[in-house]
């Protein structure tokens, strides 16, 4: 599967399509991220806005994380799932909670993020690159 992606959270109410590929693909550890999925890792494709078309009542909340920077998950307002994540350091892009996306089992996970605070039980994947916390940010590809 290949762009556009097509997506909508469990209720319906908001669907989104991604006309570009993923800048990257991420699973992420942070303490946020495991609230926001029931305990486990969010997995997560950075895509740009530009070309995204997203319908339907999006709830944003935000918090200072540890780099400094406002970070604010997007949630379906009626059902609570979770859609997107932003950060006030990335202009022109967004990230997409992939579980919402209808198909995405080829998007592959290019780095897994705050492994120091996943739980003990949790599964690194050895062939995919690690950072115990928020790994250095890359120049967006243009
Ligand atoms: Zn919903
Ligand atoms: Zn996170």
């Amino acid at each position: 599967m290949s762009a556009p992606y097509h997506g909508a959270c469990n209720c319906g109410a908001v669907t989104l399509t991604i006309a570009s590929e993923p800048l990257w693909v991420r699973q992420c550890w942070c303490r946020q991220c495991q609230k926001a999925a029931a305990g486990n890792a969010t997995c997560n494709g950075l895509f740009r806005t530009e070309g995204m078309t997203v319908s339907g009542d999006v709830t944003w909340r935000g918090y200072e994380a540890a780099s400094g920077n406002t970070v604010e998950q997007g949630f379906c307002a009626a059902c609570g799932t979770p859609v997107f994540a932003r950060n006030s350091s990335r202009g022109g892009a967004q990230v997409v909670r992939l579980g919402v996306l209808d198909d995405a089992a080829d998007l592959s996970i290019n780095a897994i993020i705050w492994t120091s605070d996943a739980p003990d039980w949790a599964y690194f994947d050895p062939q995919v690159k690690q950072w115990p916390g928020q790994p250095p940010v890359a120049k967006p590809a243009t």
